[in-house]
């Protein structure tokens, strides 16, 4: 069998063209684009790198973006000051703090001072919550781009074991809220898990989320399985070992042109769905 390809790249275009659509409506309707503010601490080369591109994505489908940026020295008071600033900004729809941050910083109180209405990342304890309870709220960008990605190739998921290896609060974790909401059967796999090999073999869904390269042996698959692979190792190299797994696998997304497009086209569309929210709660009712 040699897998059907994900082609995140392709869906993720359609997102954008149509999250374009909508930012030229709504900068016709209100007289300014949505804008994303994007928050970068110290000087990181692959974390300018994201801030770079996701800033110059936004231009494409016009949402304007503010570049915040702050040095490595920067303190958790002073980072909470910066980005409850931006909350309180009435010009400001989004709000994305790139991670990760310098290690002296406490990244979890600087994610919570995003306002739930600015968490176009879906980074906030409170958008988790909103997954985890099935109540509307932003993704978390890359689990909602994944379940955006299966959706367009209409894989079914509802009764079908999803096996999610990694259990971060950004990735492993969400995604596999979000599967279960849609009703499939999931299994958490972490760095303690004994015999992962035997568990991944006894999915029909896996994703991979580990962030070591090539970790899931194509030999585990259960033939037909579908595939997702999330990792982005250097080299570009996923999680997933590509090949072997191609020969065993229903689907599967590449790496790079998986998920990584579709994390970034849910950001810019997450960005205009919160100005248009913070639009019609202007209103009169
Ligand atoms: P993370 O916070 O480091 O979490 C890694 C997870 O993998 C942890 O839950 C860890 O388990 C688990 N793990 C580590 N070694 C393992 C092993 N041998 N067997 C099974 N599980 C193991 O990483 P992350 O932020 O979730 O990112 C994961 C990967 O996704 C990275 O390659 C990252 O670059 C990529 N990523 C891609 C995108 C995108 O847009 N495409 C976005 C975000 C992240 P414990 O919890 O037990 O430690």
């Amino acid at each position: 069998m040699t897998a059907r390809i994900l082609d995140g790249t392709a869906v993720a275009r359609t997102l954008l063209e149509q999250t374009a659509e909508r930012a030229a409506a709504f900068t016709t309707r209100t007289g300014r684009a949505p804008l994303l503010a994007t928050v970068l601490v110290g000087d990181d080369p692959a974390s300018q790198t994201y801030v770079k591109m996701k800033r110059s994505r936004c231009a494409k489908v016009g949402i304007e973006s503010r570049a915040v940026e702050l040095p490595a020295s920067t303190t958790t008071e002073e980072l909470v000051e910066t980005i409850s600033a931006l909350s309180a900004d009435p010009l400001v729809d989004g709000i994305l703090l790139q991670h990760p941050v310098p290690g002296h910083i406490d990244e979890r109180a600087a994610f919570e001072a995003i306002a739930p209405g600015k968490d176009v990342d879906g980074v906030t304890m409170h958008s988790f919550a909103a997954m985890a309870f099935g109540e509307p709220g932003f993704h978390s960008c890359t689990p909602g781009g994944i379940l955006r990605l299966l959706d367009a190739y209409g894989i079914e998921l509802e009764g079908r074991h999803a096996v999610v290896v990694g259990r971060s609060p950004i990735l492993g974790k969400p995604v596999g809220m979000l599967l279960l909401a849609r009703n499939a059967t999931v299994t958490y796999c972490h760095s303690r898990t004994a015999d992962l090999a035997s568990v991944v073999g006894t999915a029909d869904i896996v994703v991979a989320a580990v962030g070591k390269p090539e970790l899931v042996r194509g030999a585990w698959l259960k033939p037909g399985a579908v595939v997702v692979d999330a990792g982005y190792n250097p080299g570009n190299v996923g999680d997933v070992e590509y090949v072997a797994a191609s020969e065993r696998a229903g689907f599967i997304t590449p790496v790079p042109g998986g998920v990584g497009p579709m994390t970034i086209a849910l950001l810019l569309a997450q960005t205009v769905d919160a100005a248009e929210a913070a639009e019609k709660a202007l209103l009169p009712a």
